[in-house]
């Protein structure tokens, strides 16, 4: 009898004419998309040994993302809303842009898990570990001159888009809401929740501004006088993959400069030897960019007499790991 009611239910929800959708429905994110998120917020503890008992210092662990980073987050998000608006039709358009970074990592990803093409610009001589991770998810690379560097590699994506706009779907991650939005929806949420609403300061460095920028809105509407500090390398030429030079950058669309409290600068040495200090001290292997971010929170967290920092883990060390400065091993505290 019950079999026959859902039966019914069933069949007269299938049967009664229903509007035609909007828009088609987000494809599911897939094991793997479901998988991105909901990260451990971890206490570091040796590197704030000097910090009294009512500060404490937290290190949101975006490398553990299954692409490896904070950008899976965003990645996601705007596959998702380029499906939702028509923009992206992923059986018919390929996902193209200019990227070797964690961002064209999370899209190559992605593009294996969903069933969609991916095609990235890069320069030439991009690292041989970055081209072979982008080859093993199986995207398809376009190599430009090195002369241009990834100024040449954006030009040929938007030559490309230009001539057969009906092939492709081309994010631009600068200037797409969806980006900030990713982290405004689940990093800020997520930190909240795992802080029992406690934080007091975020720091984060910029690079297209998403996660600075989605966190904090998130975080200020829980408590407007939550600080947050927004970091830049100290020169444009500096060693911080993923983070950018504002004044001497393009900048991004989604860049929001008077939302920071605070804007701080880090030399690439001392984010460098705060990356070696969290691999060797606290067993979390991270790349530059999240060994600036905790430096800098070491700095902030030193000026308090009560708070609770948080920062962001952006990305794997496995990433940098040809690169010289694990070399150093000097600079572990007594
Ligand atoms: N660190 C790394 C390693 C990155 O790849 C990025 C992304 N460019 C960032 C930090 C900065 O993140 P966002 O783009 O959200 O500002």
């Amino acid at each position: 009898m019950r079999a026959f009611f859902i039966y019914a239910i069933v069949m007269s929800s299938t049967l009664s004419p229903c509007p035609p959708a909007l828009h088609p429905p987000a494809a599911s994110a897939g094991p793997v998309g479901d998988a991105i998120g909901n990260t451990p917020l971890i206490q570091l503890q040796a590197v704030a040994q000097d910090l009294p008992d009512t500060v404490t210092l937290w290190g949101k662990a975006e490398h553990l993302n299954p692409g490896g980073s904070v950008k899976d987050r965003p990645a996601l998000a705007m596959v998702r809303a380029g499906q939702r608006s028509g923009a992206f039709d992923s059986a018919t358009h390929a996902l193209i842009d200019a990227t070797s970074g964690n961002t064209g990592i999370a899209y190559a990803m992605l593009g294996a898990a969903l069933g969609f093409s991916v095609e990235l610009a890069l320069p030439a001589n991009a690292s041989a570990e970055r081209k072979q991770l982008l080859q093993a998810y199986g995207a398809t690379l376009h190599l430009t001159d090195p002369m241009e560097g990834t100024d040449g590699a954006q030009r040929m994506v938007k030559e490309r888009v230009a001539r057969a706009p009906d092939r492709y779907f081309y994010p631009d991650q600068y200037n797409n809401d969806a980006n900030w939005t990713a982290h405004f929806e689940t990093t800020g949420p997520e930190i909240l929740q795992q802080t029992d609403g406690q934080v007091t300061h975020f720091v984060a460095g910029l690079g297209t501004t998403g996660t600075f920028t989605g966190v904090t809105r998130r975080l200020k509407t829980h408590d407007a006088d939550i600080q947050c500090i927004a970091l830049q390398p100290d020169s444009p030429l500096h060693g911080l993959e993923g983070l950018k030079h504002m004044p001497t950058s393009r900048v991004p669309g989604i860049y929001a400069p008077d939302e920071a409290d605070a804007h701080v600068t880090m030399q690439t040495e001392d984010a460098f030897a705060m990356t070696r200090r969290l691999a060797r001290e606290e067993g979390l292997l991270v790349g530059p960019s999240a060994g600036a971010n905790v430096a800098a929170a070491v700095r902030l967290a030193r000026t308090l007499d009560a708070g609770m920092v948080v920062t962001i883990l952006c990305d794997t060390g496995a990433r940098y790991l040809s690169d010289t400065f694990w070399e150093n091993a000097t600079d572990k505290t007594p």
